[in-house]
């Protein structure tokens, strides 16, 4: 089996411009060391020209993940979590490109489809067999879940004389866009969002289709952030101020809306504007570690000491705890501790107790 290795090795200054060799290394662990190949080449450091919402909140995450991910563009490996948002992604743009009768058959049909697509990728992960089943089925429920949604929807607007039949419910709800590219030029900011819905009165919502898993309620920092940015860019591309922006949970087939208003698209503004300016540097210095409990999950922890100092950090503050606790005073004897259970060290006394007690 191959192994692939890169190294950054050296640095060096051509026209202003650092540049980086970049060493690659392919191993084939059948092979003595001097069948390595190593190929060496040498690219241009140059800041991102427009920033996306995802590398906004990248940035936000941790400084340096955004260095080493869109500055020094280190190879980030697939992982299943990727693979199945896409798939489910591509399954349900396919699902709303046309009504066909039996949803559950075509929903199933484009899952497959989208499947065997990404089977190369998927192999690439080397999961177990049994792993892939589990994670096939995860996606299998995720699609379930919104398409029961989807049908309850179909059969209101039916029954509610909105739609003449199951084929009219489908073209009123189908999202207006698949897929919607919003950009900006002076803000150097481009997104795509996922569906952009205009109900009968009239009121515009953008969703975002997320796959990921939720925990209590309510919209995370990084879903808020995201959504903004596209309400400020299709208002700006668009010339039309959304009524709502919202994260569709396909998992739990629930939907967070958030109000556009003035403030939410300052707010955007902002976040792109100060994003875009401390990302013009391509000095490694400028982007700071932001050690987390994330890192366990980063693409590069690899190359970066974060979750290494994360865990150093708690290790030391729950020594600090430790060491800062005052110790409880116990007393000595036996005796002692009957007595002061008597006098209420531990239990308060009875207030209004018994004639005998007061005596
Ligand atoms: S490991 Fe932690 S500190 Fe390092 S880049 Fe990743 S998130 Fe940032």
């Amino acid at each position: 089996m191959n192994k692939e290795k890169n190294e950054v090795t050296k640095s060096v200054t051509v026209n202003d411009l650092p540049k980086i060799t970049v060493t690659k290394s392919v191993t084939d662990s059948n092979l003595s060391s001097e069948n390595t190949v190593t190929k060496s080449v040498t690219i241009d450091l140059i800041p991102q020209t427009t920033i996306s919402p995802s590398s906004i909140n990248t940035y936000c995450k941790c400084p340096r993940e955004y260095f080493y991910n869109y500055i020094l563009k280190l190879p980030v490996r697939p992982n299943i979590h990727l693979i199945k948002g896409i798939m489910v992604h591509t399954t349900l743009e396919n699902f709303f490109r046309g009504y066909k009768p039996n949803f559950d058959k075509t929903l199933a049909t484009y899952f497959v489809k989208a499947w065997l697509s990404n089977k190369k990728q998927l192999a690439k992960l080397e999961l177990s067999t049994e792993i892939l089943k589990k994670e096939r089925q995860d996606c299998i429920n995720i699609l379930k879940s919104y398409l029961y949604k989807f049908k309850h929807t179909i059969n209101d607007l039916v029954e509610g004389g909105k739609a003449e039949n199951e084929s009219h419910a489908y073209y009123l709800l189908k999202p207006k866009f698949k897929e919607l590219k919003v950009e900006n030029e002076d803000l150097h900011c481009k997104g795509f969002i996922d569906r952009i819905h205009k109900d009968f009165d009239g009121n515009i919502t953008l969703g975002d289709y997320k796959t990921s898993k939720k925990y209590g309620i309510g919209l995370t920092k990084d879903y808020r952030r995201q959504i903004s940015i596209y309400a400020l860019l299709y208002k700006l591309q668009e010339h039309i101020t959304p009524d709502f922006t919202s994260v569709i949970y396909l998992r739990y087939g629930e939907e967070y809306f958030l109000e556009v208003t003035p403030s939410l698209l300052k707010y955007a503004r902002e976040i792109i504007i100060d994003t875009y300016n401390k990302t013009r540097s391509i000095n490694i210095e400028d982007y700071p570690k932001k050690e987390n409990k994330l890192c366990s999950w980063c693409n590069f922890q690899n190359v970066c000491s974060g979750e290494k100092d994360w865990k150093s950090v708690i290790r030391v503050e729950k020594l600090k705890k430790l060491f800062s606790t005052p110790t409880p005073s116990i007393s000595t004897t036996p005796q002692k501790r009957i007595t002061s259970i008597q006098q209420g060290g531990i239990y308060p006394p009875c207030v209004g107790g018994s004639t005998e007690a007061k005596k």
